[in-house]
């Protein structure tokens, strides 16, 4: 099982639960619902943000903003941009980001737009040796958003693997995605926090509930063993 590092005094498991809110509340502005931030941020610190005080978790809300920002996303409204932020922390964020889905956020019709990224494809049988091209270790080469861009070169191929069927349970995908694609997340086996590889060999389709299984429950540890039996080009690291 992961355990959390001490990284810049916050663990992983913080970074995740302060990304997924973030995510969450991103989620329900863009549909034109409410929240409250104030809430969002006193529920946080009832739960897995314990140790922190209410405007620690404010400036890293901006922290995640900053990195949307960098990514070319877009951010809440509410959450002004603290760029001042050191690249690892940065870097973690943005990992954090990556493995949830962040990118389904974009808007527009630029170059860079999810119908561009994930445009359908004829599924056709193909094996790990085309697999695109991964990043061994994310967090040592190029630029953020060349590995941005590979890194969901590596998502695409791995959401056209799935046919639209979760690697995790095998049913069919809960939904369609605005593209008509069907809705699976890809999660890194080995987390990239913990410096898994981006990699097709440590990538998988997910629909969101094996996604959360893999983080938040109990049986982690033995669900991510059976992703490494039932998914043949899954390699351990
Ligand atoms: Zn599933
Ligand atoms: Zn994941």
């Amino acid at each position: 099982m992961d355990t959390p590092k001490k990284k810049s005094g916050w663990s992983d498991q913080e970074l995740e639960a302060s990304v997924e809110a973030y995510l969450r509340m991103l989620g329900l502005e863009q549909s034109g619902q409410t929240f409250k931030k104030a809430e969002e941020n006193r529920l946080l610190r009832e739960g897995p943000l314990n140790k922190r005080s209410a405007s620690s978790v404010e400036y890293r809300m901006q922290n995640i903003s900053a990195v949307m920002e960098q990514m070319d996303l877009p951010r809440i409204v509410g959450y002004v941009s603290a760029k001042n932020i050191g690249t690892k922390m940065g870097g973690r964020i943005r990992e954090i980001l990556i493995d949830r889905n962040a990118e389904t956020f974009r808007r527009g019709t630029k170059q860079s737009s999810p119908a561009a990224i994930f445009r359908p494809v004829e599924l056709k049988s193909s094996k790990l040796n085309d697999a695109p091209e991964g990043i061994l270790n994310p967090s040592r080469t190029s630029s953020a958003s060349t590995k941005l861009a590979r890194t969901l070169r590596i998502k695409n191929w791995v959401l056209e693997q799935s046919r639209g069927v979760c690697e995790g349970c095998d049913q069919a995908a809960p939904f369609l995605r605005p593209d008509g694609l069907p809705y699976l997340e890809v999660h890194h086996v080995k987390h990239l926090a913990n410096h898994g590889s981006d990699e097709a060999s440590n990538a998988v389709a997910l629909c969101p509930n094996c996604h959360r299984r893999c983080h938040h429950s109990s049986d982690r540890a033995d669900f991510t063993d059976s992703l490494y039996t039932k998914v043949k080009r899954l390699k351990p690291e």
